[in-house]
This record gives C-alpha cells, structure tokens and sequence, in this order.
C-alpha cells in the first residue's frame, strides 16, 4: 500500500483545458493544485500540431507555441506541473487517484479533481475496416507525434480517410514530411461543398477528394501496399499507398471518468456535466474534448477556466449539486454539451453537432411535451463538423422534478 499525499486540486491532463484550469486556480490562491500529464512535456494535443490555428483571430499562433504559453502561464501562477505521471484509477474514500510515474506508484488525494484527458481518434480497428495488418495505418495523433516530435519517415504515398478540419491538417504534416499524398476519402457527399472545399482547394490544390467513397479493405503483408476503395454506385478502386491516415472520428478519452462510475452522456460519451462543468461524482469536474470530441482549443481552454471558478467554490464549501435534469438530442442533432441541468448553473451556452444538415435550420427545446424555447442554430447553416451553440436563457423554464429535457429540429 503506497502513502497518501494530499493536494488541494488534482488536474489530470495538462492539455488546453488542464493548464487554463490550473493557471486559473493557482492564480486564485487554491491552494496546492498539481497536474498530472503523462506525456514528457505538457501541452496536450497543440504540442505534436504544428500549423497554425491556434491562439484568437487577431493573434494566431502555432500548437508548439501557444502549448508552451499555456504552459508558461500555469507554472508562473504558481501550479505544480507533473510529466510522464498517469492517473492510472480511482481509490475509495472521496477523490482519490492512484497514479504510476518515473518515481513509482503514488496515491493522491485532492479536495477535487479536474478531469481534462481530452479525446482520441478511433483507430482502424474500431472502425471496423476489414483486410490485412500491415505496418503503415496511423491516426492523424500518431501521425503528428511521429512527424513533429520524433522526426520519423513516415512513407512515400499516403492515403487520408476524411475531409473534415483536422484531415488537411494530416495532409499537411504528410507533405510537410515529404509524403505524396494520393487522396483524401470521406464517405461524405457533400465535402465538396463550403468551407471543406475552399480550404482543400486553396491548401491542398492538386490533392483529389473523393466524396460519397469507403475505405472498404487494406491490403499488402509487412508494408500496406494499397486500399480498396468503393464508390457510391458500387464501383471499386485500389489506390497504391504505403501509408493510411484515419482523421477525425474522435471520442472523449473517458477511460479513467468510466473508472471513477461517472455518468457517460450518451451522446458525447463523456462525462455528463453541468453547465459549472460538475460530473456525477461530488469533487469531480470535467473540461475540455474529454466532454466533447473535438472542438476547438480555445473553447477547451475556456472550458477549463471556467470550471476553475466553480471548483473555488466547491473549495469554499458549496454544496455539490444533485444529477439534475438531462438534456438530450433527437437525431440528426448527435450531442449536446452541457448536459444535465442543475439550478445556478447555467452556461452562456451549449455547444451541440449535428450529424446531418437538419431539414430545417430550427432547434426546439422541449421538456415533457411543454415547449421550452424555439430558436434557429448560430451559425444558420447546420453542417456536420461545424459547432452549434445554442442560448441557455430556457433554463429557468425547466421542471427540476420534470423529465429529460430534449433539443430537436423540428
Ligand atoms: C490533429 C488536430 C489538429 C487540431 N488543430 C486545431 C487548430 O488548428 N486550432 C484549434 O483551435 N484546435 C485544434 N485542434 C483541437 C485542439 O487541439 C483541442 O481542442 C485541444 O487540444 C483540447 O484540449 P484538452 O485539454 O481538452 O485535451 P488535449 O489537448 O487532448 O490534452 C489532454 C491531455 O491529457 C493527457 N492525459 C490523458 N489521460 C491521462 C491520464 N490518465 N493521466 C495523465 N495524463 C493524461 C494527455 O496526454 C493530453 O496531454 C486540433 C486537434 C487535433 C487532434
């Protein structure tokens, strides 16, 4: 049995969201707020992302810098940084993570934790992609780690599964690498249209976007030495590559929530949470892409800060609020994040997904049958991997003994 060693708050994952939080909670005087990441260095994800992107629009910067900013900012505010330690579970008796790092195991126990593990791109096996196992079959983290951080070869041709944001990022760490790539595939029809198409076309002229396309087969032993793709009218096609990048399609990296008997949003499949960012389990809150795979890092780091506030008052003797009401979506709306309800916790906002463009441009919010608010979706036009925010002014409407509230289209 290891000793136990006490924080005031533990923040796991020092990504955006982890080292805004912890910056902010530092800087508040809360007293000792260690994070734990269990990569070398800190950052999360805009570490190994080398492009620009980051930062606001009137300072743009790229992943490697604005890491090392937030970074900068948590330890100047005074927080404890702790790399290449995991939290590996939870013991009993409050929140109590037991961890493994270069000094051994430990046992931490905090006054509250911040969850802030982020999310993960479903690798090819999750996807279900049938063929062979050959070495050459990445996703766009991989990718990027092995490109930006260890300088690896990667391959000469390379396929890109997706069209979406972060999959012309992945193209252009291939060609940053030296990597011809052959095309980029996406099951989706519409990819040609909008922004997807107007930033392909204006970063990566030349590259072909097969639409309304599946990946249905990986082929070649040792090396991948080609996909087999079918077409919407049932054509097939094999593409010589020795490289496959599967983009997108991420989920909460939830492990350690699940662990802890935390509440899962069916949607998100994150941790369900209040819009003060509480989880189910009293001294445990979540930030960042651990509740939303994928939004962008301001958003996270936002987030992050935001549940700062609350964990001060968690800290100050708040009581912990009770489950709440859910709020749920109806199909084609695929999440919504917050998602439970809880009185004096409201958001500015909600952030939700849709997972096809809805018939209509109109969300309705409902509870019970009673109509809640009706509003249409900002931006107006509703695409799958474009972010929807939707107001929160409905929530004191809401019956705290009433059923799930529900956000449909129409
Ligand atoms: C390829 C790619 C390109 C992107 N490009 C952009 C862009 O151009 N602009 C933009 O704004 N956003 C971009 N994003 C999104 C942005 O990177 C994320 O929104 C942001 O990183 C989320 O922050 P986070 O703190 O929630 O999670 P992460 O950045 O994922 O950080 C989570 C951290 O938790 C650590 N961790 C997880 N589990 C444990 C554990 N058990 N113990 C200890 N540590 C743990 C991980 O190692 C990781 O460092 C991109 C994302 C990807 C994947």
């Amino acid at each position: 049995m290891t000793a136990v060693r006490h924080v005031d708050v533990l923040v796991v994952g020092a990504g955006p969201a982890g080292l805004a939080a912890a910056a902010r909670l530092a800087a508040a005087g809360a007293g000792r707020v260690e994070v734990l990441e269990r990569e070398p260095e800190p950052g999360g994800v805009p570490r190994h992302s080398a492009h620009g992107g980051f930062g606001t629009l009137t300072r743009p910067l790229t992943g490697p810098r604005y890491a090392r900013l937030l970074t900068e900012a948590a330890e100047r505010a005074g927080a404890t940084l702790r790399t290449g330690v995991t939290a590996l579970d939870w013991a009993r008796g409050g929140p109590v993570v037991t961890t493994v790092g270069p000094g051994g195991p430990e046992t931490v126990r905090a006054r509250a934790v911040v969850l802030a593990t982020g999310a993960r791109e479903r690798p090819r096996a999750a996807r279900l992609v049938p063929g062979t196992r050959p070495a050459g079959v990445c996703t766009t983290g991989e990718l990027q780690r092995a490109v930006h951080l260890f300088g690896q070869h990667i391959g000469t041709r390379a396929v890109v599964v997706g069209a979406e944001d972060v999959s012309y990022a992945a193209a252009g760490t291939l060609r940053a690498a030296g990597t011809e790539v052959v095309a980029l595939v996406t099951e989706d029809p519409r990819a040609h249209t909008g922004r997807a198409r107007a930033q392909a076309a204006r970063l990566y002229h030349g590259i072909p976007l097969l639409t309304s396309a599946t990946v249905t087969e990986l082929l070649g032993h040792g090396r991948l030495s080609g996909v087999r793709v079918r077409h919407r009218d049932g054509r097939t096609a094999v593409l010589p590559c020795d490289t496959v990048v599967f983009t997108g399609d991420f989920v909460p990296d939830h492990e350690l929530a699940r662990r802890g008997g935390l509440v899962l949003d069916p949607g998100t499949r994150g941790p369900a949470a209040d819009g003060a960012w509480h989880t189910s389990r009293p001294g445990v809150f979540a930030a960042g892409d651990l509740l939303h795979a994928v939004e962008p890092a301001r958003t996270a780091a936002l987030e992050g800060a935001r549940a700062a506030r609350a964990v001060l008052d968690h800290l100050a003797g708040a009581p912990w609020p009770d489950p709440g009401v859910p709020v749920l979506v109806s199909a084609p709306l695929r999440w919504i994040t917050p998602n439970r309800v809880t009185p004096g916790a409201r958001p500015d906002h909600h952030l939700l997904r849709t997972g096809t463009p809805p018939p209509r441009p109109v969300l309705y919010v409902h509870q019970d049958g009673r109509l809640l608010h009706r509003t249409r979706p900002v931006p107006r036009v509703a695409l799958p991997h474009r972010t929807l925010t939707l107001t929160a002014r409905w929530h004191d409407r809401v019956d705290p003994g009433g059923g799930p509230v529900r956000v449909s289209t129409g």
